[in-house]
């Protein structure tokens, strides 16, 4: 069965959408079957995000993405991927299609600096992804 990467971001913690943001995913079908609490470093978040760590953006993501707790998850389910990033709506949650969780629980703010979107939840995009970040997350 396919698994995917689910990132509560510190924004959703600081939220309380827990609850409500696992039972999204769960009533598309999907089981959780890891969780772990922490608070992301500088290095693994380097990696996390290899693909946009050049970019002007990061330095900033970096910052909000390590600015307070977060919750790893991995969920499992037929097309996991693409299923949880259905739920999960665009990146920008003003664009995100209605019923996501981007859309539902966004309060369309900019994080702190203004230049990042506080968009609660990370999902793996590929099945290649969640693949490198269930190991780099969980080991
Ligand atoms: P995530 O990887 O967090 O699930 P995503 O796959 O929808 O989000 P990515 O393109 O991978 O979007 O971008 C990762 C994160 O970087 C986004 O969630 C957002 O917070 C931030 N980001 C992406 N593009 C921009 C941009 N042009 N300006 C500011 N922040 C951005
Ligand atoms: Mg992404």
């Amino acid at each position: 069965m396919e698994k995917t990467l689910i990132i509560l971001k510190p924004d959703a913690v600081a939220k309380g959408l827990e609850n409500d943001i696992v039972q999204k995913y769960e009533k598309a079908g999907l089981r959780m079957i890891r969780r772990e609490e922490l608070v992301a470093t500088a290095a693994t978040l380097k990696q996390h995000y290899s693909a946009h760590v050049q970019k002007g953006f990061y330095p900033s993501l970096e910052k909000f993405m390590s600015s307070g707790k977060i919750v790893a998850i991995i969920f499992e389910g037929n097309n996991a991927v693409a299923t949880a990033r259905k739920v999960t709506g665009s990146t920008d949650p003003m664009k995100a299609e209605k019923g996501t969780i981007r859309n539902e629980f966004g309060d369309m703010k900019l994080a702190d600096d203004d230049r990042i979107m506080k968009n609660l939840v990370h999902a793996s995009a590929t099945k290649e992804e969640a693949e490198k970040e269930i190991k780099l997350w969980f080991g």
